[in-house]
């Protein structure tokens, strides 16, 4: 075989990835991961995961290394380039990135998804002067400020509760009637009184000098401005499947759809974890598909 080619090829180094990988090394495929920034994905700069992944690091950066370093060891090759598209041929695989080509028998998507913008003037342009997507990275920026947190599901809650290690109040600001979070982060936030949580209620920009300095927002009453230093959105996610052959099918909102097998339409191709429509949203869950898909792999090269 030559250095280019794999058995299977993981595109994405997040959790899901490193997990299958790892899975795959196990049953003495070779395999391996590409990855277009730096290996751990969306929880790379989450420091307390909550849940905390099975047997695991609560970093998740140090999670996904200790990942990184046990496949580096069980032989996993890991591929720092982005991958741009991927095509069927000769009964395997063409997987193209923006460092060459390389070929596999068999390909597991595993590429994720990224936070959604809120796409509201003033967010591009004070990216890195205010708003930002990292609350454990900038929060130390804004002591004793006030900042928002926009968003109502389990991310929302759980980044403005980190939040108030540092900041002097935080404004979560929801579209909807109520959030569509775990109780038990509900419970957080209405016990922090830090916090202050507003319903019914959006951002129609992001108003500033130099760095931000106030946000519009609009409810039933009307629009009003309020102070505020820095803004963090977490309404979501939108999956990373620009380099998808065509035959793969997605949802409405752009997910691969899989089948149980998690094989997506095209023989060959699978898809776990955050890219994948229906993936139940945390790492257990992502990591159990992975390994799953790993285990389908396997059973079908043998
Ligand atoms: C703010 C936030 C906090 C969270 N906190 C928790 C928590 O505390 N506990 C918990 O259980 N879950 C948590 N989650 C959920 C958890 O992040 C996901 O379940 C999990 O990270 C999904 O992993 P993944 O590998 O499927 O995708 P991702 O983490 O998105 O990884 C995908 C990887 O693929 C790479 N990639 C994408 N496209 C390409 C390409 N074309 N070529 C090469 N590489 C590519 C990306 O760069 C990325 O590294 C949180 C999510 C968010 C957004």
């Amino acid at each position: 075989m030559s250095t280019t080619a794999f058995d299977v090829i993981i595109i994405g180094e997040g959790i899901a990835g490193l997990t299958a990988a790892g899975a795959l090394a196990k049953h003495g495929l070779s395999a391996a991961t590409f990855e277009q920034q730096i290996f751990g994905g969306l929880v790379l700069n989450i420091n307390e995961l909550d849940p905390a992944p099975p047997g695991g690091e609560a970093g998740g950066a140090a999670f996904a290394a200790e990942m990184t370093q046990a496949n580096a060891e069980a032989g996993v090759t890991s591929i720092q380039e982005p991958v741009t598209a991927v095509a069927a041929a000769d009964g395997g695989f063409g997987v193209t990135t923006e460092g060459g080509g390389y070929r596999a028998r068999q390909v597991i998507v595993a590429s994720g998804a990224r936070l959604k913008m809120l796409g509201v003037p003033g967010e591009t342009e004070f990216e890195g002067r205010g708003v930002s997507k990292c609350a454990d990275c900038d929060g130390p920026m804004f002591q004793n400020e006030t900042v928002a947190v926009i968003g109502g599901g389990d991310s929302a809650l759980q980044e403005a509760q980190v939040l108030t290690h540092y900041c002097g109040k935080v404004l979560l600001i929801h579209r909807g009637a109520a959030f569509r979070a775990q109780q038990r982060f509900i419970d957080r936030v209405q016990a922090n009184e830090k916090i202050e949580s507003r319903f019914g209620t959006t951002v129609e920009a992001i108003v500033g000098g130099q760095m931000v300095e106030k946000l519009r927002l609009r409810s039933a009453a009307g629009t009003e401005e309020i102070p505020c230093a820095g803004v963090f959105a977490y309404i979501g996610l939108e999956p990373n499947t620009g380099f998808l052959p065509a035959g793969v099918q997605c949802d409405a909102r752009g997910f691969i759809t899989a089948g149980d097998t998690l094989e997506t339409a095209v023989s060959g191709l699978w898809a776990v974890g955050a890219v994948r429509s229906g993936c139940g949203g945390s790492l257990a869950d992502a990591m159990a598909e992975a390994r799953r898909a790993a285990d389908a792999v396997a059973a079908r090269l043998k």
